[in-house]
Formats: C-alpha cells, structure tokens, sequence
C-alpha cells in the first residue's frame, strides 16, 4: 500500500486489519509529516517486526530531484521532480513573507492550450496521483526541515481536471497529522471549468478561487485559451460568484498581460467594466514571460502601469505580481522543456507522443 497521502483513519484501519495496534498509525505518520524519516528501517519506536512487515507491504513514493534552480535572491527554488513511471512534473518554493508557500502540479502537461503557457506544449500526459501531489509538497518540507505555511495548486495541469485527486490531495494536507495547512491558505487557480467550479463550491473547503481570466471578452479569451470555446465568459463568472457567496472567499482574477494581444487601453477600460460589480475581487495583472519557446512579450512597465491605474478607476483590487521567478524559468513548464533539450531523456519523448490536447479533443468533437 502507498503509505504517503493516506490520512490517520486508513492508517489505522490498515494496520488494524494486519494485527498492529492502532496506535502505531500516529508513530508512522510523524515519521513521515514532521521528522520526514521515510525509510521504515529508520523508523527505530517501531518494533523489528512491524519494520520489516512495512518494508515487504508498504512504500512511501517520494517523487526524484531531476534538477533544480535557485533565483539569485534564493527566494524561490524550482525543483523538476520525476516520478516512478519517468513522467516529470516541476513544484516551485516560494519564500514569502508570512512563510514558506509551495505550488504545486496537478497533472503531467495539460490539455488546455493555453498560449501563453510552456506547461501544455506536449498535451496532458495523465492525472497526478493523490499521493505525487502530496509527494511535492513533503519533498520540499524535507528539504528546508522548516514548515510548509502555505499552498498554490497553479504549476503544470488544469486542477478541477483532475478534481478527485487534486481534492483529496487539499483536504490531506489541510490534516492535523500531516501539514496541518488551514484551507485559507489553499488557492486554487482553474482556466474555469464551470461544472467543477459549482462542485467546488459544495465541497465544504472554504480555499481561495483564482480564475484564469487573461481577456475582457470572449473574443480574445478564445484566441488565447481553446476553453474559451467550450465555456461563455459569463456562465464562467457566474460559478465563480456562486463559488464566492458559497464559501464567502475573495476571488482572484488572473490576467496575463500580453502585449498587443489583451493589454490596450480600450481593454483595460473593458476589464474594468467586466468585474467592477464582482463581490469582494482581486485582479492580478501578469506581465507574459515570453521566451524562445512562448513568442510573446509583454507590455512595457509604463502601459502595465496605465492599465493598472484604468481596472483600479472602476473600484477594483488590483495587483501587479512580483516576477519571482524569472530568473529560472519560473513559469510553469520551461524548466522542464529546458531539461528534456538538454538531456536525452527517453521518458520524455515517450511523455510527447503520448500527449493530448485540448484543442486537438476539441477538434474531434466537432
Ligand atoms: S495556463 Fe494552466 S490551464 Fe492553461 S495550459 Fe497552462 S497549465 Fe493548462
């Protein structure tokens, strides 16, 4: 049985079943959550027998260090971590004021398409177990030895495509037992898939909703992201109100801000307009990270400026966010296309022929 993302009660219901006492259960998981010790053998308060029991019918998954970059400022560290089947997935550490904040992947590649991003360049490869999502954030708290404050699910993947696992993942993490991680310190960010968010919003986890938004009107998101063509900005707005009355959470716009594509004057106005009656919003405006792979750029610090100062004329929160991590490559995918280029790695051309994408299922539907 995989051990890692199992909480205290099927823990304890597995053990139960095979003859340990229960409360052997509790020992194991602070081995694991808050001394990360995760080779049974050194597990020493457990007795011989029960060690070697766990070693034959139990593992602990923790994902491998491919490679890693750390920014100059050693504020936020990305690590490209494979898993068992040689699928990679990155997970980035940011060091923010209030604490350590982790983002994690929710899937090898994504479906999506999304223009912007280097994440879907090979299509969605497969879902993230719930443990390998677990998995990223324990590799960083054994790493620092300090404790994990708080959680961003925004690396590679669309989320709620992936709702069970992703779900289940949060609610571990929320576990006293394990990272103790107040749902609070939960943000979500969806492309808004509008079923899901009404799902979400019945879950009883009160995290924070970022919406991908990236356009005033349905015309630019299409071009910009194919879901766009799936879902109406406005059936995506109004789950993301039901989201917010259900949970009382503030939302989140996230607005990539490419130049010549979404980010005039005209569309700051429009913006503007589109989300000053959102109930209790923030938008935050991103500067595009274009590179050799992502043909795009983004608008000088000046027109970022202006647009920000026309969303905030409507009576709206707005938000430039600080670049991190663009000193390695911090948008999600590029380190691990840098990685594949420069290595020979024979998981990830199987990984690119395997890939599907959006746009591609979109096309056979129709
Ligand atoms: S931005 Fe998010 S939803 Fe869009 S392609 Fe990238 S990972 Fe997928």
């Amino acid at each position: 049985m995989e051990l890692l993302g199992k909480n205290l009660g099927e823990i304890q219901s597995f053990l139960v079943e095979h003859k340990f006492p229960k409360f052997r259960a509790k020992q194991l998981m602070d081995y694991i959550y808050k001394r990360y010790i995760f080779d049974f053998d050194d597990m020493m308060q457990l007795p011989e027998t029960m060690r070697n029991w766990l070693k034959e019918h139990c593992k602990i998954s923790i994902p491998t260090i491919v490679t890693e970059k750390t920014a100059p400022d050693g504020q936020t560290k990305k690590l490209l971590l494979r898993f068992a089947d040689n699928n990679q997935v990155e997970t980035v550490l940011m060091k923010q004021h209030y604490g350590n904040s982790v983002c994690v992947s929710s899937q090898v590649g994504c479906a999506m398409g999304c223009i912007f991003c280097a994440s879907t360049t090979g299509g969605l490869y497969r879902n993230l177990e719930t443990h390998e999502i677990v998995g990223q954030v324990l590799l960083f708290g054994a790493l620092l030895k300090e404790r994990i404050h708080s959680i961003v699910v925004m690396g590679a993947g669309e989320p709620l495509q992936n709702y069970k696992n992703t779900i289940q993942a949060l609610r571990f993490l929320h576990e006293k037992e394990s990272f103790d991680i107040g749902y609070r310190r939960m943000t979500l960010s969806t492309c808004g898939i509008v079923e899901n968010i009404y799902l979400l919003a019945d879950e009883g986890i009160p995290i924070t909703l970022a919406l991908s938004l990236h356009a005033p009107n349905d015309t630019v998101r299409r071009e910009i992201m194919p879901i766009g063509g799936y879902y109406e900005l406005a059936d995506v707005l109004d789950a993301v109100k039901t989201y917010y009355e259900k949970t009382d959470r503030r939302v989140t716009f996230e607005y990539i801000l490419i130049d010549g594509v979404n980010s005039s004057i005209a569309q700051a106005h429009e913006l503007g307009e589109l989300v000053k009656d959102f109930p209790n919003c923030n938008v935050n405006l991103i500067p595009v990270n274009g590179n050799e792979h992502i043909h795009l750029f983004k608008p000088s610090k000046r027109n970022t400026e202006a647009f920000k100062n026309i969303v905030a004329s409507y009576g709206v929160s707005v938000t430039v966010r600080k670049e991190m991590g663009d000193a390695i490559q911090a948008a999600c995918g590029q380190l691990k296309i840098q990685h594949a280029k420069s290595s020979d790695s024979n998981a990830t051309d199987t990984e690119e022929k395997s890939g599907t994408r959006l746009a591609e299922e979109m096309a056979k539907k129709q």
